[in-house]
This record gives C-alpha cells, sequence and structure tokens, in this order.
C-alpha cells in the first residue's frame, strides 16, 4: 500500500510532544500539539492546515508562538482545536504582542473549543489586531473534523484538567495503479486529489487531468465510473490515535481503547517506568507499561512511546522495553486494566 498519510514526531522522545501527520497527496499536514518546536522545519510547519491541542500545559503549548509567525504573512486560515479554555489561552498569547502593522495582512486562525457536549468557536483575524470574533457554537458528538479524504475524533481524557485524546482516520484507502495510468500516457498530478476527492462524494462525475507535454497543454476527462476498480482500486484505511498526558484510570482506560481502536500506530506518552508508577498516578501521567496496555486494548497495529520524563535521561530503552514488552502481552497483566487508578 502506498500510504496517503505519513506520520512523525516533533522532536525525540525526552523533547516536547508534537505529531506531524503529512498529508502526501496534498501538500499539507495535520499537527498534534504545540510543544517546543523550534528544529522542526518551518517549511514543514507552514503546510499544517490544523492543529489539535490536547492541553494548554507549557510543554503542549509554547510552541504556539513559532507557528504563529511562520503563519502571520500567509494569506490563509488556519484552524486550531483544544480543550475547554482553549480559546481564552490562544487570545492571551495573542494578546500578548502589539499589532498594529498587521492591518493589510490576510491571516486568520479559526479556534475551536471542544467541551464534552459543545463546540465553542471564534476566528482571531490578523486584520483586526486578532480581536476574538465569536462563531456559533456546534454539538460535539465526538468528531472534531470531518474532510472527504479523513477525519479526526477526539475525547476528553482527566489529567486533573482535561486532556484531549485524537485519532486520525483515513476514511478509505484510494491507490491509484499507475501501471494503468502509464499505459493511458497521462501523469500523475494534483488532478489525482481532485480525483480521489470526487470519488469519496461522489461528485463532480468528471475530473479533468491537465499536464504539459513538449510544451503544450494536454488534458483529458475521466467519468468517475471509468476509474473505479479499475485505475483506482479502495482499500482500508490508516489509523493514528494520540494520547498525551493522561491518569491512567478505568474510565480514561475505556474512552482510550473506543477512541484508539485497531490503530495502525498508537501514540502514546510514557513519561514513567513501571517501578515509579505511584509517581505516575500523582502526577496523572501514564507509565510505559500502562502506555502497551492501553495499546493492547486498542488491539493497535504499533506502540511507539515518547514523552519520557528527563528523570530516565540515558535510560530510554527501559521505557522502550517495558512498553513493548506490555503491549505485546509478555508481562503479567492480569486486572490491570481494572485495578486501573487504583
Ligand atoms: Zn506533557
Ligand atoms: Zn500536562
Amino acid at each position: 500500500m502506498n500510504p496517503a498519510f505519513v506520520p512523525r514526531l516533533i522532536n525525540g522522545p525526552f523533547g516536547d510532544p508534537g505529531l506531524y501527520i503529512q498529508l502526501r497527496w496534498e501538500g499539507r499536514a495535520v499537527l498534534f500539539d504545540l510543544g517546543h518546536n523550534d528544529s522542526f522545519p518551518a517549511g514543514d510547519l507552514c503546510r499544517a492546515s490544523h492543529v489539535c491541542v490536547s492541553h494548554c500545559h507549557m510543554d503542549h503549548f509554547i510552541g504556539f508562538d513559532r507557528l504563529l509567525r511562520v503563519f502571520l504573512g500567509r494569506d490563509q486560515t488556519l484552524w486550531l482545536c483544544g480543550p475547554p479554555g482553549i480559546l481564552d489561552c490562544v487570545e492571551g498569547k495573542l494578546r500578548g504582542y502589539t499589532w498594529n502593522l498587521v492591518d493589510g495582512y490576510g491571516f486568520s486562525l479559526e479556534v475551536a473549543e471542544v467541551w464534552p457536549d459543545s463546540i465553542r468557536r471564534a476566528v482571531f483575524r490578523a486584520a483586526s489586531g486578532f480581536r476574538r470574533e465569536p462563531l456559533p457554537t456546534q454539538p460535539f458528538h465526538g468528531l472534531v473534523v470531518d474532510e472527504p479524504a479523513f477525519c479526526i475524533r477526539a475525547a476528553h481524557l482527566d489529567h486533573r484538567i482535561y486532556s484531549m485524546a485524537f485519532a486520525f482516520e483515513e476514511k478509505s484507502h484510494l491507490n491509484v495503479d499507475s501501471a494503468y495510468l502509464a499505459r493511458l500516457g497521462v501523469p500523475p498530478g494534483p488532478w489525482l486529489s481532485a480525483l480521489k476527492n470526487a470519488l469519496r462524494r461522489g461528485e463532480p462525475d468528471v475530473v479533468t487531468a491537465t499536464w504539459q507535454e513538449n510544451g503544450h497543454d494536454r488534458s483529458r476527462d475521466f467519468s468517475l465510473g471509468e476509474v473505479r476498480g479499475a485505475l483506482v482500486k479502495e482499500t482500508h484505511g490508516q489509523k493514528f490515535a494520540y494520547v498525551v498526558d493522561t491518569l491512567f484510570s478505568p474510565e480514561n482506560a475505556e474512552r482510550i481503547a473506543a477512541l484508539a481502536q485497531g490503530a495502525d500506530v498508537f501514540f502514546c506518552e510514557s513519561p514513567f517506568l513501571d517501578a515509579d508508577e505511584d509517581q505516575a498516578t500523582r502526577r496523572y501521567h501514564l507509565t510505559a507499561k500502562q502506555a502497551g496496555l492501553l495499546g493492547r486494548s486498542a488491539h493497535a497495529r504499533e506502540l511507539r512511546v515518547f514523552h519520557f520524563s528527563p528523570r530516565y535521561a540515558g535510560r530510554a530503552e527501559e521505557l522502550y522495553r517495558e512498553a513493548q514488552a506490555s503491549f505485546c502481552g509478555e508481562q503479567s497483566e492480569a486486572g490491570a486494566l481494572t485495578s486501573a487508578g487504583k
């Protein structure tokens, strides 16, 4: 399978958490969390169309400033969601600067504050000095982004505040048969994204491929009926789950298992070793063993742990080993989930 979405962590395991999912065929990306991101290429950061923030503890939100700086001169709207309180946190960040010379700028930030039953929204436009302009509230039923190619689900977890967990799901994976395309003499290009979106929506019925050949403009029309099952074949889509900063409680475990069910990759924090479980529980964080159990109960294909506590500097292998052993069921786990939150 030729993956449409490529995930990568923003930092190493001891760095601030953050996940970047590249949408390969659309030239854009989705970003999870805004921890320290100074070493992440600006050219990649500026491709983000959606940003999902788990919560506004400093290690998850300090990178907002760099994101803002990268986007400021761009004539586009960036969408950002987060837990209850995110509107005030974004506004507070924006109020920390002077905006008297940006009235000609086209950049705006649309913020969605996700409560358990509703999404409160506002837009902050550079042209108006980033004044908060309320937008209509929407109901929340688990979905924060719903696009033709993918959706993002969210769940509220307990971190002594709300911490949002997210699942990024490709709706269905559409594979282009490149040999078939080559036989038609049509080169791949952005029109393939338009074609896939048309297949997902069921319209428009005809998509036109355009390209240059020997200095001449060429084009060819493709009808959806012609390409379905021939040029484009449908397979199971990708799924990535992102879980950080949460208590190992039965309620959280249940929500995470439901959200991350069947994920191809389950990205999960694991700041502590099992030996320091009491400390993890006091801080409303997970241990590596608990991360493994959560990945296992979600039937994830792969577990990738990160957000290690600096107390284990030089001991990353121990955290990886403990998480993988638990994920693979190599440790005694009897009653581990039922005794969660003890
Ligand atoms: Zn954190
Ligand atoms: Zn936190």
